[in-house]
């Protein structure tokens, strides 16, 4: 993309209404605007920063072997009153009446649905296990909706359901969850640590919460301070393994870890030596419950099992905040001169910086530049922009691509450009082709070691 061509709306001012920092930055970096309390437009670099995550949690989710599909924003309010949560919900629940006096709600979650749709078509425990998800915009009136994209009133998010004919089967639908989203986070550049939680209005006694430590978190947390240390890394997981997955969980959740709703200091001190304890703040980026027949007794999601019993299908339901995980990223990885993407999740891997725009033998390296990059599968953000060199790395600071290849005159003439690191600062000289030969290495080694293919 070259940037005269693009649309990046950025700040020069600080934005007061914003009260954290990847607040502030999502609005200088020209990535969302607010249309109304907790509801935004996401501008092209937003969306795009906002489509790698979804990517990433599409991957990660059909790896474990579930399936993607899409429910809409607008329910029937009848589905929810055969739950009993019409009436429960309170008023998070946006409520809509349409011309013929029907009442539609705007969806702040989809179990209600997904029973419906699973009891119409599945009959036997045969049919079994089946895991269903989709990425759909939520609403939620929250009464403080704040703190940008981190607590909207709409919002992505992606949210699976499982069905399994007995406990047993259930709480292997739930480690698998579990495993997969320890290695989305990772992906992503994040340590996200579960702990355990309370239930709330979705109800269940198996859960974890997935929290990203950070100081402008909402939620208080008490952990032993070794549970960050832990990581998949490059370990390959056999999600139809009942023992090895249970086994992964095991390991990311034997140390103390928990929020303040479940937070037992008798325990947390008996447990941690004191060395170890700490108290902090965390993120909430994901959720999993299993839930047991919440939903499917009233509802009447039966299927018959291998004796021929017909019985209540045993389920779970799974989320992701999407686009919550977009400021949470930046709360975890930034500095004061602005965002510092992690590779996984880069709106662009790499912006090109043309030092003197106009002359023919910059120009001309930029040109190739941009090309061989694309075809290796880098879309670099070129900032061809008749700007002084300042303004230029200021603004591809602000934005905090990864890497950004830096082309001039004088450097040229040698035969070079300059390769910086955006989290380190740290810059290179080389040649353009072996520029780009780096950045190829660079982004298929950094998916190789996430036990992805290359
Ligand atoms: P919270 O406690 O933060 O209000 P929740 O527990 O009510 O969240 P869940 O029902 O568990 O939310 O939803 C799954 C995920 O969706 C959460 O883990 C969070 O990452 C995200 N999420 C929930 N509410 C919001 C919101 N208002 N804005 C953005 N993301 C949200
Ligand atoms: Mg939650």
């Amino acid at each position: 993309m070259r940037l005269s061509r693009y649309f990046l709306p950025v700040l020069k001012e600080t934005p007061a209404e914003a009260q954290i920092v990847s607040h502030r930055l999502m609005l200088r970096a020209g990535m969302i605007r607010q249309q109304a309390a907790g509801i935004y437009s996401w501008l092209p670099l937003g969306w795009r920063a906002l489509r790698r995550i979804e990517q990433i949690v599409h991957e990660e989710q059909q790896r474990a072997g579930h399936i993607p599909m899409l429910m809409p924003t607008l329910q029937p309010a009848d589905l929810w009153r055969e739950s009993g949560r019409y009436d429960d919900y309170g008023q998070e629940m946006l409520r809509i009446r349409d011309r013929h006096q029907r009442d539609l709600l705007y969806g702040p979650t989809n179990e209600e649905m997904i029973t419906d749709i699973f009891r119409a078509h599945v009959e036997s425990y045969r049919q079994l296990p089946l895991t269903l998800y989709h990425i759909q915009w939520k609403f939620r009136d929250e009464v403080r909706p704040r703190f940008g994209v981190m607590r909207g009133r709409e919002f992505l998010m992606k949210d699976g359901y499982t069905f399994d004919v007995d406990r047993a089967a259930a709480l292997h639908a739930y480690n698998r969850h579990m495993v997969s989203y320890l290695r989305t986070y990772e992906r992503m550049g994040l340590t996200a640590i579960p702990m355990r939680a309370a239930s709330g209005p979705i109800g269940g006694d198996d859960t974890h919460e997935f929290l990203v430590l950070a100081q402008t978190g909402e939620s208080e947390v008490f952990y032993d301070d070794r549970v960050t240390a832990l990581k998949l890394g490059a370990r390959q997981i056999d999600y139809d393994d009942r023992a090895g997955v249970a086994a992964v969980c095991a390991e990311f959740t034997a140390l103390y870890a928990r929020t303040d709703e479940t937070h037992d200091p008798a325990v947390f001190e008996a447990q941690v030596p004191e060395a170890h304890r700490k108290v902090g703040r965390g993120i909430e980026v994901g959720q999993i419950f299993y839930f047991g027949t919440k939903y499917s007794e009233p509802m009447g999601a039966v299927v018959v099992n291998d004796r021929g019993e017909r019985v209540p299908v045993h389920m779970g339901s799974h989320g992701i905040g999407v686009s919550r995980l977009v400021g949470a990223i930046i709360e975890a990885s930034h500095d004061d001169r602005g965002i510092v993407w992690p590779e996984g999740v880069a709106p662009f891997p790499v912006g090109i910086v043309n030092l003197r725009q106009g002359d023919g033998a910059t120009d001309a390296a930029c040109a190739e530049l941009y090309a061989a990059l694309t075809e290796r599968g880098l879309e670099p953000l070129y900032d061809d922009r008749d700007e002084r060199a300042g303004a230029k790395f200021a603004t591809m600071d602000l934005i905090g691509l990864p890497w950004r290849i830096t082309v001039g005159p004088r450097g040229l003439a040698a035969g070079k450009v300059e390769l910086t690191s955006r989290r380190t600062g740290e810059s290179e000289e080389m040649g353009p082709a072996a520029a780009v030969d780096r950045l190829a290495d660079l982004f298929c080694a950094a998916g190789q070691a996430q036990g992805r293919d290359g």
